[in-house]
């Protein structure tokens, strides 16, 4: 029943065939039903998602609409939302309830998009594959046996199990790229600082960027038309003319050239990843692209350099969380210095912990010019082979991640090993450029595996186009799980 896509939800509003209540009670309706078993979303509040169907059908009513008024959406537990919850699926937040709202999601709604809840995601958007939030692990719609990816797993995963034809997520080192291309749909990473992060829980701060995760490219052009905006209140967004994401939809490909990392390509991928990759190399290369060999010479030093930059700003950021603001307090403790330990003791999760000690050994003064410094070194390495792949090639193409979705369970005790599983994503955001991933086909044992396009910064309408060409060739973003 609700397996529109954003687009086709909002033809039916726009030519009166449903009304926004209607819509919104479809798809509560399939949330009730599969959501327990799922566990993709964590908060849903029936009044409030009404309340905003109410007010999307009487601004339809009075010919005000939007383009998307009336089409439901689900958020990453990550944005702050005025009335809801707003918790980054940590205990540290289990009883914040925002008072305010994050620009992308202040956009969204100013258009009429009507929230359908709150979706489930690593803590601190900080992990691979969901399993480090306090409200319990997302299941893999296409089998309960797998992870979803993460951190951005329950997105990924509401937008596949069709209880939502759209969701935000928010991508620190691939956490919108690598869940989209485990669960089967399609979603971009905006060049930093196109889309505004106020009002989003920060991570590590230089890196974190929002952006659409939907079943098809076309769709997140519609969303990121929404949702992207200069925004005073984020220092680090930029001031650029209004753009329209969907204008390249349908420019031909002839004579386009996607670079091929031989870094990319090598033995770290699995059989079926191989396979993915080569499927879109020959239906784009049906429709004219051209393929050119290209090197990221620095790509596993992106694994370190992500990992003590990422989590530097994360010891930063989360000492904000200390008992005496809001959030979480310990209710025993003896002094104020036993309220801190008390409190981070019980609100932190083991992996958040994990960061905040690494972060804050590699700022320490002993150890800042060997870790931290040298970090920050890497990443204009990393950023400069960016730019010599690009100046041979309009964009890169590579895997989303070296594996389908793992089983639930198998990487979260070994924490180098998960690191490791972000190699084809994390550079991207040490770079701080666009990128988006979408579906490919799927793996020998049915689950879906995605490839990567990588392009230079503001390429976000070409990115697009060549997914959406991909998407008019093929029916893999069409397919859903049983
Ligand atoms: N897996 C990466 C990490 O744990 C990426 C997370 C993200 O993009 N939010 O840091």
């Amino acid at each position: 029943m609700t397996s529109y896509t954003l687009k086709q939800a909002a033809d039916l509003l726009h030519a009166k065939k449903i009304s926004a209540v209607e819509l919104a009670n479809e798809y509560l309706a399939a949330i009730e039903a599969k959501n327990p078993a799922l566990n993709g979303y964590i908060t849903l509040n029936k009044e409030l998602t009404l309340a905003e169907a109410q007010a999307a059908d009487a601004r339809i009513a009075t010919g005000n609409a939007g383009a998307l008024t009336g089409v439901p959406v689900a958020f990453k537990d990550i944005f702050c939302q005025t009335g809801w919850k707003s918790a980054c699926s940590s205990k540290m937040l289990d009883n914040f309830v925002s008072p305010y709202t994050a620009t992308v999601v202040q956009n969204l709604l100013n258009e009429g998009m009507v929230t359908l809840g709150r979706t489930n995601m690593d803590e601190f958007a900080m992990g691979s594959t969901n399993e480090t939030s306090f409200y319990g692990a997302t299941k893999n719609p296409w089998n309960p046996e797998h992870v979803p990816g993460g951190s951005s797993g329950g997105s990924a995963a509401v937008v596949a199990a069709r209880l939502a034809p759209a969701a935000l997520g928010s991508d620190t080192g691939g956490s919108i790229r690598q869940p989209a291309s485990h669960c089967g749909i399609t979603g971009i990473k905006p060049t930093y600082g196109v889309v505004s992060r106020f009002g989003m829980v920060a991570y590590a701060s230089s890196f974190d960027q929002a952006g659409p995760m939907a079943q098809t490219a076309e769709d997140c052009a519609l969303l990121l038309n929404a949702m992207a905006s200069f925004d005073e209140r984020d220092s680090t967004s930029l001031e650029r003319a209004k753009e329209d994401y969907t204008r390249d939809l349908n420019q031909p490909l002839k004579g386009i050239k996607i670079g091929l990392p031989k870094e990319y390509f090598g033995s770290h991928n699995s059989a079926d990843v191989q396979t993915a990759l080569q499927q879109v190399i020959v239906l784009l290369k049906q429709q004219g692209a051209e393929m050119v060999d290209v090197t990221l010479p620095q790509t596993e030093l992106s694994i370190p350099a992500y990992y003590v930059l990422t989590s530097a700003e994360a010891s930063t950021n989360l000492s904000r969380y200390d008992g005496v603001r809001y959030g979480h307090r310990a209710a025993q403790f003896g002094d104020l210095e036993e309220m801190y330990s008390n409190t981070r003791a019980e609100g932190f999760g083991s992996e958040v912990k994990r960061r905040i000690m690494i972060g804050t050994y590699v700022l320490s003064h002993g150890y800042y010019d060997a870790y931290y410094l040298k970090a920050q070194k890497l990443r204009r390495l990393v950023a400069n082979d960016f730019q010599t792949a690009l100046q041979g090639c309009d964009l890169i193409l590579g895997p989303a991640a070296p594996t389908a979705a793992p089983k639930l369970g198998s990487n979260i005790q070994d924490p180098v090993q998960m690191y490791l599983s972000d190699i084809y994503t994390i550079a991207v955001n040490l770079a701080g450029l666009p990128a988006m991933s979408l579906p490919a086909g799927f793996s020998s044992d049915g689950l879906p595996v995605g490839v990567q396009l990588i392009g230079n910064y503001f390429s976000e309408a070409k990115l697009l186009n060549v997914a959406h060409q991909v998407q008019q060739n093929s029916d893999w973003h069409l397919k859903a799980p049983e």
